[in-house]
């Protein structure tokens, strides 16, 4: 587009959507690739799944009365009248497929990681967003409080790497099938008796499940909530069991970690331990990753009995919290005048890309003055010239363009002589 106007506000990206551009998906990329070159050293492989799934499995899966099924999913009906959500979170396809392609059947530890959007339609506002982006990681069919342990350390493990300090592990247990009914009466009873000092949304909550009450990001509901009873209080001794051996398990790996009696995360399905690892003074927007366990959501979703253990980090906020400049990239410029030269200009291009080095040429037609100008502004380290003369003396000039030297080099010489330089 040649005009200097902004697109019409009907093209412009979707609100609580946003383009990550060069320049900055280096970062991401930087990001993404430090996650998986990490998953993989503790046994975890890629999965992923479509974008879009069937609405009945955040129905069953996440939860009829969590904010996520009842405010924010984008579900649509497509042209054969099916109803079709786009993912709000990731766990519930990975416990899809593995129904579907009987996983569980193959032997092979079912620890699976993704990197990918997500959609919610929440209120945007600084790190929420409509379209967002998670690093999401599952553990099937381990039991043992040490499986938790090991993917928050991991994760831990994970900001380390990436040089984020200054967050904070939280830690919880939600109980079970067994001790969560109990409760529940006690919560119920105390929801109802402040019932007029919550907000409209609560009061809903208070008759279809209390427990969401604790995700309510309206202050006055988030107070009357830090005097309900605590879960914690609640528990089967097998829950407490397991949440003490997981604690255990963190101090020998040396994470270090605080009970929080109210962190009872958005989900329906969790079930025994709960986490999350958040950043500056805490809240919501702060918390970069959370995830627990869910030992019955397979099973609701009518698969077989196998338990399972997870997170979801936010890239938007991790990103947020890094300092890091993308490396300058070393690349050769390639400057070529005359229509022999543009072609030469060519292979030798393909010839510098095949042995790995990146190089750019650019066909507009410019003169060897405003291609050097262009070399210069876009960083190159090297420039590769290629005119009349070089072109009838069988020697191409290489420009050091940092100190200025300059070097004759044959052409099929040109490889050789650059390789070193650019990798070095
Ligand atoms: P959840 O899937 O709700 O447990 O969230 C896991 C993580 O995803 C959070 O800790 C955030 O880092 C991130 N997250 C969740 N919702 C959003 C959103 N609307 N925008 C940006 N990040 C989000």
């Amino acid at each position: 587009m040649n005009s200097a106007a902004p697109p019409s506000k009907d093209l412009a990206a979707v609100k609580g959507t946003k383009d990550i551009l060069p320049g900055e998906v280096e970062v991401w990329q930087r990001v993404e690739a430090e996650a998986k070159r990490l998953f993989e050293l503790y046994g975890f492989r890629e999965l992923r799944a479509p974008v879009i799934e069937p609405t009945e499995l955040y129905l069953k899966g996440t939860g009829e009365t969590t904010d996520i099924v009842t405010k924010e999913m984008y579900t649509f009906t497509d042209k054969s009248g099916r109803s079709i959500t786009l993912r709000p979170e990731y766990t519930p396809s990975v416990a899809r497929a593995i129904v579907e392609h009987r996983l569980d059947l193959l032997g092979t530890p079912m620890r699976y990681y993704y990197i990918g959007p997500m959609f919610r339609y929440d209120k945007p506002q600084k790190g929420r967003y409509r379209q967002f982006h998670q690093i999401d990681i599952e553990v099937f069919g381990e039991k043992d409080p040490a499986v938790d342990a090991e993917i928050v350390e991991m994760a831990d493990s994970l900001l380390r790497r990436l040089g984020v300090r200054g967050t904070e592990t939280l830690v919880n247990s939600v109980g079970c099938r067994a001790c969560r009914p109990a409760y529940g009466r006690d919560l119920k009873a105390r929801a109802e008796a402040v019932r007029d000092r919550l907000c409209e949304d609560c009061r809903r909550k208070v008759e279809a499940n209390p427990l969401r009450i604790f995700d309510c990001k309206v202050e006055g509901c988030r107070a009357e909530a830090r005097n309900f009873p605590k879960i914690t209080d609640y528990l089967c001794e097998e829950c407490r069991d397991h949440f003490a051996r997981f604690r255990g398990c963190l101090d020998l790996l040396g994470v270090a970690h605080r009970p929080e009696p109210n962190l009872v995360r958005g989900l329906d399905y969790y079930t025994k331990t709960i986490f999350e690892i958040v950043a500056g003074e805490g809240g919501q927007q702060n918390a970069v990753l959370g995830g627990g366990r869910y030992d019955d959501m397979m099973k609701d979703l009518g698969g077989p009995d196998i338990c399972g253990t997870g997170f979801a980090m936010g890239l938007e906020r991790l990103i947020a919290l890094l300092d890091v400049k993308p490396e300058p990239r070393k690349f050769v410029y390639l400057i070529h005048v005359g229509e022999e030269a543009k072609t030469r200009a060519a292979v030798a291009a393909r010839d510098l890309r095949a042995a790995g080095m990146e190089a750019l040429l650019e066909f507009g037609v410019r003169n060897f003055k405003s291609q050097f100008a262009r070399a210069n502004k876009l960083g190159a380290g090297w420039a590769l010239i290629i005119g009349e003369d070089e072109i009838r003396g069988g020697l191409y000039k290489v420009k050091d363009m940092a100190t200025g030297d300059q070097k004759d080099v044959r052409p099929e010489g040109v490889v050789e002589f650059l390789r070193p330089r650019l990798e070095g």
